[in-house]
């Protein structure tokens, strides 16, 4: 980075909400349904899956993680009316996990009835550590209950993955690989994660393989382009179909390269965010993100 880049990326929390709301506009389809309606409808024109998801984490009450699960309901009503290729992603957070496990259950259960009706998916993010193994108990209690139309994401920088991942292997089950994200500031995680890609890594890849290796459905969640030529030289050493499992990147992240895998015949889904709780979303991708500087610059120059 130029020394203007390190001295601006230093300056983000200070830079003005409207200018952080410019930025992010590449990366947050906008406020309303029919905001990310549009946008999925335009990429599955393009080519591309989609998987959406209602910006906002933990609630401060159960009323609040009641009004999420109400959003996602009218999402999963326009996804069907449109005949969309897309399904959700839900953070339990968000659905009431840490003020009652019950209710969360019950929110979740609620999107797991409509989206089944409407021939749908849920996929539940994996949230910071103190709700990995909560995040895992919901999913096998759901599914104790006969769901099929749900899965779970697994945080490949999190040494406890390689065996929490082994009782959700199976022919009928749907992961989520992604290295994970919420490491940053946390120095207890230290010792139960990897901060480093060369140890990262490998066990990302190793995960993967897993998945393959018992007909697990995988979304290989990455726009690390070494780790995508390793997990595409697996599939194929493995003779696993190109649309036998699928790459996932979000929305307005390394657009050039999802282009690619489209084209050369691999499975791309987008996870496409939206809602009013924009800022938090919008500080860690561009945090995340080493051109930032030149985004943020550019939006000052053209306001
Ligand atoms: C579809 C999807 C779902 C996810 N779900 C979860 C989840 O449930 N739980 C969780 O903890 N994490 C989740 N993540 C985030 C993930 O864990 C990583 O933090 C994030 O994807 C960055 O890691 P990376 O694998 O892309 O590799 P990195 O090594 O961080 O990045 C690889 C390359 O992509 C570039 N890049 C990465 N991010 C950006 C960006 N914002 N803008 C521009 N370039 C960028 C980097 O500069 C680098 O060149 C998800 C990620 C994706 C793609």
């Amino acid at each position: 980075m130029s020394l203007l880049n390190t001295l601006v990326a230093s300056a983000i929390p200070l830079a003005p909400r409207a200018l952080i709301r410019k930025v992010s506009r590449r990366y947050i389809a906008g406020d309303t349904v029919a905001d990310v309606i549009k946008r999925v409808a335009a990429l599955n024109a393009a080519g591309f899956s989609a998987t959406v998801d209602v910006l906002g984490e933990t609630v401060e009450s159960l009323s609040q993680a009641d009004n999420t699960a109400s959003e996602y309901l009218k999402v999963l009503e326009a996804i069907a009316r449109d005949g969309l290729r897309a399904n959700i992603s839900v953070k339990p957070t968000a659905l009431g996990l840490l003020l009652g496990a019950t209710h969360c259950e019950r929110n979740l259960e609620c999107l797991l009835n409509a989206a089944k009706g409407h021939s749908t998916f849920v996929r539940i993010d994996m949230e910071d550590s103190s709700c990995t193994q909560r995040e895992i108990d919901l999913l096998l209690r759901i599914k104790s209950r006969g769901y099929g139309n749900v899965g779970l994401v697994v945080q490949a920088y999190l040494k406890r993955t390689d065996n929490d991942i082994t009782p959700l292997l199976g022919t009928h089950e749907n992961l989520r690989i992604c290295k994970g994200i919420y490491v940053e500031g946390r120095e207890h995680l230290v010792e139960d994660a990897w901060r480093d890609r060369r140890a990262i890594n490998p066990h990302f890849l190793r995960q993967v393989a897993r998945c393959f290796g018992s007909g697990t459905f995988v979304g290989v969640a990455t726009h690390d382009e070494d780790l995508i030529d390793q997990v595409i030289a697996l599939a194929g050493g493995q003779g696993i179909a190109k649309t036998a499992f699928e790459f996932q990147m979000l929305l307005g992240v390394r657009e050039s390269l999802r282009d690619r895998l489209l084209a050369a015949g691999y499975a791309v889904r987008i996870y496409v965010p939206y809602g009013k709780d924009w800022y938090g979303y919008s500080m860690r991708r561009i945090k995340e993100n080493p051109r930032i500087a030149d985004h943020l610059l550019r939006a000052l120059l053209t306001r």
